[in-house]
């Protein structure tokens, strides 16, 4: 095959016929190890009979469809459409009874857990119920074993990197677990591999966006803002000189990535960020800069990782904070400024330490579990957590203070008043699991999971909290976790990240080069080695919330099939002229769904200014009797230490009279 040859692929070229390791088919619907055990389960109230504990349960090992998969929504919609109450059996009671119930197994509820057993003493019993098949909530690890190596990726959560630096609760929480991000990061992270290759970034002009095909380097720079030295200048001139754009839209990205205009004249930096806060970075760009439209196509897509929405949903303030380029001549002050987003705001002030764990955030979830239930998790230090696996069949034992209960949808959570005269209370918590309800009571509750979904589970709660609470819409989004037998492709092309405006596939990168304990990541292009592909499903035009619903539905309503065929096409269409052969070398593929993605973080350009403590997600987590409402959704943004903040201060309510 060559390049002439792409217009129109057969499922053969393309290798979708290759038995590799993806999604198994049964009558159409998926077949997870999860899902597949599930079935077992039903109809049985016996502990040893759940998923969790068959030999061989290890969900970071499966591929196909994960994050959202197949199992773990289908009740939380039930109850949403409210079908499934109609359908449902009576809860039946068990015999158990806990100090805390925890629901939500992401690290928001873990870091629960843990800060609960602080406060109330290593006996605490704790029950932590998840309605996904694996604990992590977006913190998921995906596994592979490539050429006879392991091999791992994020499933969701990337790295430690936030926008504000880890608050005292949360790098406390680190410091436990024995992470130590600086530290780590010298040590394990090779962030000169790929460099010294002979790698650097790539630019993916598609043909449907862009009219020709192409895939270029880019000039240095372009990932991170623009400098502004003739050097850049004149690499600029190179890359937009091969670019498949027309001449008035090179002549003004070279002007806004290299000249240092003031486009807003007369004005002070702060009378300028007060107006870029209220304008769109495409309306900057079309309005103010007053480029050719070619150029806000070639950044539209720069913003999705982000926030997930393209430009034209993003401020240009906030685009400014991100180091997108046209703002060198303004002369703004540094730092950050009112109405920005909490991630602009944070970046505008540095971030925090950074580093990333092979599997992402993963590995944070795994040592605290480790640090919850011994022997669950073997191991003891921050770099054998890595390869360790997980022993799913300690998690739930009986006798043992905490247990984490996975495949359990929670389905309705209300205070139960034991003594009417002492309002001495308790929570009673019911879930399904396979086809039966279950019903546990606890002293008190944690709600860790998805706030807009609160309301379905507590209906109890007062209106205008449900109100709230249903106001903060996650952000969808899909990374895709792509097995390749070897990147000779990326090698001869010179690439180890594609940028891709206009494709699919926002972003296309080669795995993260980090050795930890023992695990190693491939050096030699010869190697087998994971890619990492991200998509932020969105209807730019829309305001934000809307576009993050419309990409929701899309996520829904595609199968892993389409995912797969977009993967080896793009990866065809971008590599072709490296030797890249999608039937041959792509060896598996795991796509991570998250229709829930990010937590809502609010957007100056759509949501009003609220009064001191009427934020939807300050009205929204209010504590409810014996009931506190943890997750980064409580903060109204999407950040591990953030969910471990509001884990402690939703445990801190429970604490308080
Ligand atoms: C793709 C992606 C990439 C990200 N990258 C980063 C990053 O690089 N750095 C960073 O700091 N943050 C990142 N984030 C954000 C970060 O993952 C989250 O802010 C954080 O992990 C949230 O943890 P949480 O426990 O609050 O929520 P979640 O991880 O969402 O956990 C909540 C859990 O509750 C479960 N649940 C929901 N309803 C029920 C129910 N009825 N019954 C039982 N269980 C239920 C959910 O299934 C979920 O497992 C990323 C998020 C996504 C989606």
């Amino acid at each position: 095959m060559n390049a002439k040859d792409l217009r129109s692929l057969s499922d053969q070229q393309l290798g979708m016929d290759r038995e590799i390791p993806r999604r198994d088919f049964l009558n159409g619907a998926a077949m997870t190890i999860g899902s597949a055990l599930l079935a077992n389960s039903i109809g049985t109230n016996n502990r040893s009979d759940e998923p969790q504990n068959h030999a061989g349960y290890n969900p970071p090992v499966t591929s196909g469809l994960r994050g959202s998969h197949a199992g773990s929504f289908e009740i939380a919609h039930g109850l949403r459409d409210g079908t499934f109450w109609k359908n449902a059996p009576a809860p039946r009671a068990l015999a158990e009874k806990y100090d805390l119930i925890v629901v939500g197994g992401g690290i928001s509820g873990l870091a629960a857990a843990h800060f609960y057993r602080e406060r109330a003493g290593a006996k605490a019993s704790i029950l932590i119920l998840e309605n996904h098949d694996d604990f992590g909530g977006h913190a998921k690890r995906n596994e592979f074993h490539l050429g006879g190596k392991l091999q791992l990726l994020n499933g969701g959560t990337m790295l430690i990197d936030s926008p504000t630096p880890y608050s005292a609760v949360a790098a406390g929480l680190m410091k436990r677990l024995g992470i130590d991000p600086v530290a780590l990061d010298k040590k394990c992270t090779d962030h000169a591999l790929y460099r010294s290759l002979g790698l650097g970034s790539g630019v993916f002009f598609d043909r449907e966006t862009f009219g020709v095909e192409r895939l270029l380097r880019s000039p240095r720079g372009l990932e991170e803002g623009s400098a502004e030295s003739p050097e850049t200048e004149s690499r600029w001139k190179e890359f937009l000189a091969q670019a498949p754009l027309t001449d008035a839209v090179r002549r003004d990205i070279l002007r806004i990535e290299t000249q240092n205009v003031d486009y807003l004249p007369g004005l002070s930096s702060a009378e300028k960020k007060a107006r870029l806060c209220r304008i769109s970075y495409k309306d900057f760009l079309l309005q103010i800069a007053k480029v050719d439209p070619g150029v806000a196509t070639f950044y539209q897509t720069r913003t999705n990782g982000e926030w997930g929405v393209g430009i034209d949903g993003e401020p240009a303030l906030d685009c400014w904070a991100l180091g997108l380029p046209g703002f060198q001549g303004l002369k703004l002050d540094p730092g950050s400024a009112p109405h920005m987003s909490y991630t602009a705001a944070g970046y505008a002030r540095g971030g925090s330490d950074r580093f990333h764990f092979p599997d992402g955030n993963a590995s944070i979830a795994r040592l605290l579990v480790r640090d919850l239930i011994p022997g669950a998790v073997p191991g003891n230090s921050v770099e054998d957590v890595v390869t360790a696996s997980a022993n799913y069949a300690r998690l739930d034992t009986p006798g043992s203070a905490i247990r984490i209960r996975l495949n359990c949808s929670v389905v309705r959570v209300r205070n139960v008043a034991l003594d009417a005269t002492n309002g001495v209370g308790e929570v009673e918590v019911a879930y399904a699991t396979g086809k039966d309800v279950f019903q546990v009571r606890g002293s008190a509750c944690v709600l860790a999971c998805w706030n807009m979904a609160i309301p379905y589970l507590c209906p109890d709660l007062p209106e205008k909290q449900k109100e709230a609470l249903h106001y903060l819409v996650k952000v969808p989004l899909v990374y895709a976790s792509v097995g390749l037998r070897n990147w000779k492709a990326f090698r001869k092309l010179g690439i180890s990240n594609i940028y891709c405006p206009g494709a699919y596939w926002n972003a296309v990168n080669l795995n993260w080069a980090v050795n930890i304990g023992e695990y190693r990541s491939p050096r030699s292009p010869e190697e087998p080695i994971l890619v990492h592909l991200s998509r932020t499903p969105c209807k730019p035009g829309l305001p934000a919330r809307e576009q993050h619903k419309a990409g929701r539905m899309e996520l829904l309503v595609t199968p892993f099939e389409i995912f797969e065929r977009k993967i080896r096409d793009q990866l065809v269409h971008m590599l072709i002229e490296g030797g890249f052969d999608a039937a041959r070398d792509v060896e598996a593929i795991t796509v991570n769904r998250w229709p829930h993605g990010y937590g809502y973080e609010y957007n100056p350009l759509f949501d009003p200014d609220w009064a001191e403590g009427e934020a939807p997600h300050m009205v929204g987590r209010k504590r409810f009797g014996q009931i506190a409402i943890a997750n980064s959704d409580s903060a109204a943004t999407a950040y591990t230490d953030v969910a471990i903040d509001q884990a402690h201060r939703a445990v801190g309510e429970l604490f308080s009279s």
